[in-house]
Parts: structure tokens; sequence; C-alpha cells
């Protein structure tokens, strides 16, 4: 017999109450629910032992909690924590656990592969296969907080994992909402940082809403002709709309934009790029975080060499712009920016076992 169990964790605190509702429960029995699946990371109904024994049964019978399953637990030598987790389809996504950057750090997944198809980035290979719904976001936050201890620690979590935040604007957003629920998790939106190659609609939304993170704009390139090489969404979105979208986003007090910029050899890490920079950032509260390349099979550019990466670094910072260079955590174990890939899975795109042949 196939039965269809309605997904809790598919369902904001209010929707869960609606759900409830009718069914001879009350709203506190929602709440209950939010604090034995986010805070206790308890997802069976049986040991909810403050409902009563006839709702935990009624529960088992209509309602599950889907929960991805952990497949991949990688360990490397810096701390960094590498998840491959399998979702109910049985496609696969990967989540980081970066310890100690000094806060603890979830690097979270909002699509299966990505659409973006960035030429630096393994998972732009794999091109878009599905978006992952609001419980698989946030059941990414569940996993990862209960395997690694977190789950009554603060940490910040940063949408850097495979897809585009804002091509997923929806679901995205809806699992912020359910992340910030204060019978749930309690996530601050200051503690949520959303990366995005910088989709002008979806900026646009953003600005608009109430629950508004934290915003990185991947902008790799100070030239609309080298951006569209490297960041093909460029044609559509091109540098000016995208600055002009940061210079009217309406950030809080003391807050800035992270314009990330990959620095790829011979490139764009020359000092002109760095001039090119300071000038398009100008007017914008914004502060720069270089990333020089996590090379990679089949990505056909190099990382520049520590020197090249400080000079560029250092006609920033005379120019009164904040730099910070991303150390890159986990390269070890293909954990860093750019290298999540799921190997190995079922479900390999052609694409996918083109960069293992490469490797
Ligand atoms: N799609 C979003 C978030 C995912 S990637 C975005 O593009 O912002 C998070 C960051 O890692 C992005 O800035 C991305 O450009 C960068 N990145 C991708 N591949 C990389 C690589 N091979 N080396 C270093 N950084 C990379």
């Amino acid at each position: 017999m196939v039965t269809s169990l309605l997904d809790l964790a598919e369902l904001e605190l209010h929707e869960l109450e609606a759900a409830l509702d009718g069914r001879g429960c009350e709203k506190f029995h929602a709440r209950q629910l939010y604090r034995w699946i986010y805070k206790r990371g308890v997802t069976d109904f049986a040991p909810m032992t403050d409902l009563s024994r006839a709702l935990r049964t009624q529960l088992a019978e209509e309602f599950e909690v889907s929960t991805p399953r952990i497949v991949g637990d990688d360990l490397s030598i810096d701390g960094t924590r590498k998840f491959v987790l399998e979702l109910a389809d049985t496609r696969r996504i990967e989540a980081v656990f970066i310890p100690d950057t000094p806060s603890m750090t979830f690097c979270i997944s909002t699509q299966v592969g990505c659409a973006m198809a960035c030429g630096f980035c393994l998972t732009g290979k794999m091109g878009l296969v599905r978006h992952l719904t609001a419980g698989e976001i946030t059941g990414q936050v569940r996993v990862l907080a209960g395997a690694t201890g977190m789950l009554d620690h603060p940490f910040n979590i940063v949408l850097m994992g495979m897809g585009e935040p804002l091509h997923n604007y929806d679901n995205t957003m809806k699992a912020l909402r359910v992340l910030h629920s204060e019978h749930g998790l309690a996530i601050s939106p200051r503690r949520v940082t959303l990366s995005t190659v910088g989709i002008v609609p979806g900026l646009e939304r953003l600005a608009g809403e109430p629950l508004m993170p934290n915003l990185a704009i991947s902008l790799h390139a100070t030239t609309d002709e080298q951006r569209t090489e490297l960041v093909p969404p460029n044609r559509k979105y091109p540098l000016a709309a995208i600055l002009d979208a940061c210079r009217r986003f309406p950030l809080k007090q003391r807050s800035r934009i992270t314009f990330e910029y990959v620095m790829l050899a011979g490139v764009n890490d020359t000092p002109e790029d760095a001039r090119r920079l300071v000038k398009l950032l100008a007017g914008i509260r914004a502060k720069v975080n270089l990333i020089p390349l996590n090379p990679a099979p089949g990505i056909p550019y190099e990382r520049p060499s520590d020197e090249r990466v400080d000079r560029f670094a250092q006609i920033l910072a005379d120019r009164q712009l904040t730099v910070s260079v991303r150390k890159s955590r986990g390269r070890d174990i293909r954990a860093a920016c750019g290298q999540l890939i799921v190997e190995g899975g079922t479900k390999k795109s052609a694409a996918q076992q083109m960069a293992l042949l490469m490797r």
C-alpha cells in the first residue's frame, strides 16, 4: 500500500499549526513538535514523551519528518568535515562543517548541482539537477548540527554550498524563516550569509524581505567582457545592474556587502584589476573577500602565488577597502569552495563522470 504522509520538515510553524488544527491538537503541540525536531534533533514521534501516547500514534500514522541521510563524512586535517547527504529520491548533495573561523560555520547547499556554469567551479559542471525543498535546506542544518554536537551552540550558516540560492528563491527564504523560528533553532539572520552570482530581480526581492541575511556577491571580474566569460549569468545581469542593486540595498547599521573575488592566475589578478575593483565599489559599503582558486580537475585555471594575492590585497587596502583573503579549508577532502561535486552516487551526470575521469 502506498501511503502518502505529510512531511513536517516542509512546514513553517504556522503551517504546522494549521495542519494540526482539526486533528484535535492545540497550537502548543506544534511548538512542542518544532522543539523536538529542530532543537533536539528528534524526528521519530515515539520518543516525544511530552505528547500523549495517543497523539504520538496518530502523528506517526499521518506525518513524517524527512531528513537527509549521511552517506559520507570526511574529516580534513584542518578540522573541516564534509558530509555527503542522500535525499529521499537518492540524489546526493554536500554540506560542510567549518569549525573555529573563529565561529562554527555550516556551509549549506540550495540545489542539486547548479545552472550558473561558472568556469572555475566544479558544481557548475554538473548543471542543475533540481532545486532543494525548504525542508531539504533546513534538513542539512539539522543533520550537521546533530552530527557535530552543535544543536545547543551558536553557529553561522553560509549558503555557499552547491547551487545558486537566488535561483531557488522561495525555498531558500522559507528555509531561513523556519531556521529563524524561536521555537526551533532560533538562528538570527545576522548569522546567515547568502552568496549569489547577482540575479538582479532576486536581489530586489531580497531587499524587501523582513528577514534579511548578510549578502555576499560573487563578483570575480571587473569588466563585463571578462565576467561574462567567468560567470555566464553576467550576460543578463551585467556589472552595472548588480552594483546598482547593491547601492540600493537596505543595509543594516554597520553592516556591509561582501564581494567575493576568486583569483585566477594571469586572468583577473593584475594590479589594474585591483584598481578597477576599487573604482567599481566606490560608494558601496563593501568589503572584499579574495578567494585564491581551489584548483580541480577539469577546471582550466590556476591558483596565483601568495605574493600575487598579497599585492592585489595591498592595492585594495591602500585605498581604504576592507579586504580579507579566504583561507580555503578542507582542500585535502575537496570540501573547499567550488570543489563540491557529488562523487560515487548512483545518479552521476555526464559532466560528473567527465570530471572524475580527468582526475
Ligand atoms: N552560487 C553562489 C554560492 C555558491 S559558491 C555564488 O556563486 O555565490 C560560493 C563561492 O565559492 C562563490 O563565490 C564561488 O564563486 C566560489 N568558488 C566557486 N568555485 C571556486 C573555486 N574553484 N575556487 C575558489 N572559489 C570558488
